[in-house]
C-alpha cells in the first residue's frame, strides 16, 4: 500500500482518538474531526482491559494511562440472592499489564495530547459526515449513533438494555475492602460495584432495570443495594452522576465498503455490565491500523479488519454469563506485522 495514506477520523473520543494514533504509527496523514469542544466535560470513568494496555503501548501512550490511572487485578462478584462467591482474574496471560481503571477526562487528554505529539490535526467542535470530508480512508467512530453506520446502509437500531446506570466518586478510599479489587453485589434488580485506590478514592456504580430509557428510579431505590455493602459509608458523601440509560449495538450489520470503516461502539456497542466497549474499540485501532498496512488495498485491509473483529466483538455481545468471550493476544496487537 501506499507510505502516505490520508484518513478522516469522525469523532475523537476512545475509539477515533486511538485509531488516529494507530494509523499516524503507520505512517498514515491523518485528520481528526470532534463534535465537541476539547475543553468538553468528560464524566465518570472506565476499566480497561490487558489488551487494551497492551494496545495504548503500541501507539505510546501506555506508561502515561497507566500513570494517571490504577490497577484493577480481580473482580469478585457476590449473588446477594443465592450467596454464590467467585472471583475472577483481571489480568491475562500474554499481557503484560493488567486492567487499568482510569478516569475518562484523564484517558481522552492522554489520547489527545499525543495525537498533538506526533502532528494529527484534531479539529474540535466541529461535527461531520462522511460525505462531507474528503479523504482516501474515511474511519466512523462517532459512537453509538453513528450517521457513518446509517450511511454505509447498515440500519441495525441501538436497542436499550432494560438498564439504567448512576455512578458515584468519594476522594477517599473505603476501609475494609481491598484496593484495586472490583466488587459486584448481585441483587434481583441489578449490579451494584464498587473500586477504589489510596489515591484516587472510591468509585462506585449502580445498574438498575427499568421499563424505558427515561424512566426515573427514585435515587434511593438505586442507590440501596449499595447499603448493605461497605460502600455505604461514603454513599452520603459522593459525587453522584445523573441517570443514563444503557443500549447496546449487534454487532452484524455493514462494518466498511472500499474506504469508510466503522469502529468502536459506531460498530458494536455493549453494555457497561460486558466491562469491554472502550477496550474493544482500543483493539479495532491497532487491528486496523494493522490490516492496512498489511494488505495491498485500503479496500482489503478493510475487508481483513472487519472479517478479525467481527467475531470478537459477535462473542462479547452475546456472551453467556459467567462466560470469558475470546480475547486477542499481544501478538494479534502488534502493530509490526513481523512480530
Ligand atoms: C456508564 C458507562 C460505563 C462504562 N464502563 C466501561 C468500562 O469500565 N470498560 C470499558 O471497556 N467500557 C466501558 N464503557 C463503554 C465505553 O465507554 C464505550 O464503549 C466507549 O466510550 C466507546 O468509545 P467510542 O469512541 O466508540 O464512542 P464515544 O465514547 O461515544 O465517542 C464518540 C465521539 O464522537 C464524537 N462525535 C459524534 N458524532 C460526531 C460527528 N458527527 N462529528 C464529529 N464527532 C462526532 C462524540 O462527540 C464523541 O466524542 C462504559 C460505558 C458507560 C455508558
Amino acid at each position: 500500500m501506499r507510505t502516505r495514506l490520508g484518513a478522516a477520523v469522525i469523532g475523537g473520543g476512545i475509539a477515533g482518538a486511538t485509531a488516529a494514533l494507530a494509523l499516524a504509527e503507520i505512517g498514515a496523514r491523518v485528520e481528526v474531526y470532534e463534535a465537541k469542544a476539547r475543553t468538553a466535560i468528560e464524566g465518570g470513568s472506565v476499566t480497561l482491559g490487558p489488551s487494551a494496555m497492551t494496545a495504548l503501548d503500541q501507539v505510546g501512550v501506555g506508561e502515561r494511562i497507566r500513570a494517571v490511572g490504577f490497577p484493577v487485578v480481580e473482580a469478585r462478584m457476590v449473588n446477594t440472592v443465592t450467596g454464590r462467591e467467585d472471583r475472577v482474574s483481571w489480568c491475562e496471560p500474554g499481557h503484560q499489564w493488567s486492567s487499568t481503571h482510569v478516569w475518562r477526562r484523564d484517558l481522552l487528554a492522554v489520547l489527545r495530547d499525543r495525537l498533538d505529539r506526533v502532528s494529527v490535526r484534531t479539529h474540535y467542535g466541529t461535527a461531520v459526515t462522511a460525505r462531507e470530508v474528503t479523504a482516501e480512508l474515511v474511519v466512523g467512530a462517532e459512537g453509538a449513533r453513528s450517521e457513518t453506520r446509517r450511511l454505509l446502509g447498515n440500519s441495525i437500531p441501538l436497542r436499550f438494555t432494560g438498564q439504567v446506570i448512576r455512578y458515584g466518586h468519594h476522594p477517599g478510599p473505603l476501609p475494609g475492602l481491598p484496593r484495586h479489587v472490583l466488587h459486584f453485589w448481585i441483587h434481583p434488580y441489578g449490579v451494584v460495584g464498587y473500586v477504589g485506590d489510596d489515591r484516587d478514592g472510591s468509585f462506585w456504580f449502580s445498574r438498575h432495570t427499568a421499563d424505558a430509557p427515561t424512566d426515573p428510579i427514585d435515587l434511593a431505590r438505586m442507590l440501596h443495594p449499595l447499603c448493605t455493602t461497605p460502600a455505604a459509608a461514603v454513599l452520603d458523601v459522593s459525587d453522584v452522576s445523573d441517570q443514563f440509560a444503557l443500549y447496546e449495538l449487534d454487532p452484524r450489520g455493514i462494518w466498511n465498503n472500499s474506504d469508510t470503516v466503522l469502529t468502536g461502539d459506531a460498530a458494536h456497542a455493549v453494555s457497561p455490565a460486558a466491562g469491554r466497549g472502550a477496550t474493544s474499540a482500543i483493539e479495532d485501532a491497532i487491528v486496523l491500523a494493522r490490516s492496512l498496512r498489511h494488505f495491498g488495498s485500503i479496500a482489503a485491509g478493510l475487508d481483513a479488519y472487519t472479517a478479525i473483529r467481527r467475531p470478537l466483538a459477535s462473542a462479547t455481545y452475546r456472551s453467556p454469563r459467567h462466560h470469558r468471550p475470546p480475547r486477542p493476544t499481544a501478538d494479534d496487537l502488534a502493530l509490526s506485522v513481523d512480530r
